[in-house]
């Protein structure tokens, strides 16, 4: 096959008065697609449930946008079953026709990326630059998986011995579960679902409760992209009536799950008991939390280190995995970099995503929002607010202000939990040594950030900074599909690297065949 290189999707720049007026319209136009119906989809067919599931607006919890079917055990399993009847003649499709796919699925998506952006601010409150940047990721991904599919496809290198001749390839493992998270209801969901589609596996998608119709638009994608029937199957439902299903069913080949620790590990653990029927040990691929810190130095660049921590900390409100929930600063520097990053988030717009000019929009859900001042009070008898510390009072969605405790012990719950929310803390640190000590004092291991113009401290930290994602003078949320792969240590996860090389080796098995000559 004859692809270009791959590069990374550009982001939109919204100070282009076109750009601006095509995003524009298409948030008008996807007003007037709210409130729809939307069915499960197993095996190519629409079935409906009298159960439903109702998406809501977190900038407007009032405005539906819109009810998909909720499918209960019988449906999860008539979903396993077609994605088992499917993957019979999936698995041997030519390699170029499921890379075809994909590459078609992101030309798609391509050319309905402002409508996509739209959705994601509507569904799960994305400000313009955060929708648009979720929607571009999931582009990448499937340009990149496609890509490195093309690479891992066919015989792999081994060495050859005399009298025989040798082969290696890789094979796909099966029927697959997909669950995705709400915070990046379009790019993970689609990073996810491709990678295993593209390696010859078949799959069930339930997407986050609180973003469905984020995912049903882009099985639109998927059926336009011409997708056989059955080889993906959307199945939005309850976590508490169909999760344990879809985690022991004795057809569940691998479960890709991006979400908390807590119901990763939950997961991992059901996962690996062996089920009377079942002939494999099962596969999870489990990414998880974060409680992610940035270091600042007592040499660093103090400006630079402020806005990288308020755009790595309130990006999103919070709701990254990589966001930025600890500053650990080194004494001399610590009053100023406070200071400083008191100053830029005190003066960040809030309001709701579908205005351009907001910089940070609501929090998912009111119980996200009450679960975030639940901590806040903790934190106000963990360390000293100095900015923030309430909902904003008479605003339609679920407003969080950006939240800043000074002071607090690295061992504080604010310190050590993963809130979720626009909520940082602020730990002293004697020395650059005792920084990194804290800063990997977690059960985490995600992402984290070091700003300093010390040689010696940045390779320190490279050595000793146990995360996933580490990052020098810069944010340390938006990794780039490809640049960055992206995935942590300890309980963020089982490390699976999104995005990188071997990411794809995840959803398939090598086999090795040896013919006497
Ligand atoms: P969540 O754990 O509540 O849900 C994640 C997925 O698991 C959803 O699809 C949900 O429906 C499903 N789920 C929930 N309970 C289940 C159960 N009992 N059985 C089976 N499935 C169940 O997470 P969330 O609130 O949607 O997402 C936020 C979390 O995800 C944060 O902890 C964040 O750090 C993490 N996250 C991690 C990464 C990463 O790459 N490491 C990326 C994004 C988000």
């Amino acid at each position: 096959m004859a692809i270009v290189e791959f590069r990374n999707e550009p982001l939109t720049n919204f100070g282009d008065p076109a750009l601006r007026r095509a995003q524009e319209e298409a948030l008008r136009r996807v007003e007037g697609e709210l409130g729809g119906r939307y069915p499960l989809i197993i095996g190519g067919e629409e079935v409906w449930t009298e159960k439903t599931i109702v998406s809501r607006s977190p900038s407007q919890p009032d405005r539906v946008v819109g009810t998909t079917a909720s499918a209960g055990v019988a449906e999860a399993v008539r979903a396993l079953e077609a994605a088992e009847k499917a993957f019979a003649s999936w698995r041997l499709t030519p390699v170029e026709f499921r890379v075809r796919i994909l590459l078609k699925a992101a030309a798609i998506l391509r050319r309905r990326r402002f409508e996509m952006n739209a959705w994601l601010m509507h569904e799960v409150g994305k400000p313009w630059v955060e929708a648009d940047a979720d929607t571009a990721e999931a582009i990448d991904f499937l340009e990149y998986y496609a890509r490195q599919m093309l690479r891992l496809a066919g015989p792999q290198p081994i060495t050859p011995y005399p009298g025989e001749e040798n082969e290696f390839f890789y094979i796909p493992l099966g029927v697959g579960v997909v669950h995705s998270p709400f915070n990046f209801p379009l790019a993970i969901l689609v990073g996810m679902t491709s990678a295993a589609l593209v390696t010859g596996n078949t799959v069930v998608v339930k997407p986050s409760v609180h973003a469905p119709v984020i995912a049903y638009k882009f099985f639109e994608v998927l059926k336009e992209a011409g997708l056989p029937d059955g080889v993906a199957n959307y199945l939005p439902g309850d976590p508490a009536e169909i999760g344990d299903v879809l985690t022991t069913h004795p057809l569940v080949r691998f479960i890709n799950f991006t979400g908390s620790a807590a119901v990763g590990a939950m997961l991992y653990e059901k996962a690996a008991k062996v089920q009377p029927g079942q002939k494999f040990l099962r596969r999870v691929i489990a990414e998880m939390g974060g409680k992610d810190a940035i270091v600042v130095a007592a040499d660093a660049d103090l400006d630079a280190a402020a806005e990288g921590i308020v755009t790595s900390a309130f990006g999103f409100s919070g709701q990254k995995c990589s966001a930025c929930s600890r500053v650990i600063a080194e004494e001399p520097v610590y009053d100023e970099i406070l200071a400083r990053v008191v100053e830029r988030a005190r003066a960040l717009r809030l309001g709701p995503a579908t205005d351009p000019e907001t910089q940070m929009g609501p929090v998912i859900t009111a119980e996200a929002r009450d679960r975030i001042l639940r901590y806040i009070e903790v934190g106000k008898g963990e360390g000293r607010l100095v900015l923030g510390g309430q909902a904003v009072a008479g605003a339609p969605g679920y407003l969080v202000e950006p939240t800043i405790f000074a002071d607090v012990d690295p061992g504080a719950r604010i310190a050590q939990e993963e809130i979720f929310g626009p909520v940082v803390a602020f730990i002293k640190a004697k020395d650059f040594r005792q920084a990194i000590e804290f800063a990997n004092s977690t059960q985490y291991g995600l992402t984290g950030g070091v700003y300093s113009r010390s040689r010696e401290n940045l390779e320190y930290a490279r050595r000793e900074f146990h995360v996933g994602n580490l990052y020098f003078n810069r944010k340390i949320t938006g990794a780039l599909v490809g640049v960055q792969p992206f995935g942590g240590f300890n309980m963020s996860g089982t490390d699976s690297k999104a995005g990188g090389p071997d990411y794809l080796l995840l959803f398939m098995q090598g086999k090795s065949v040896s013919e006497r000559l």
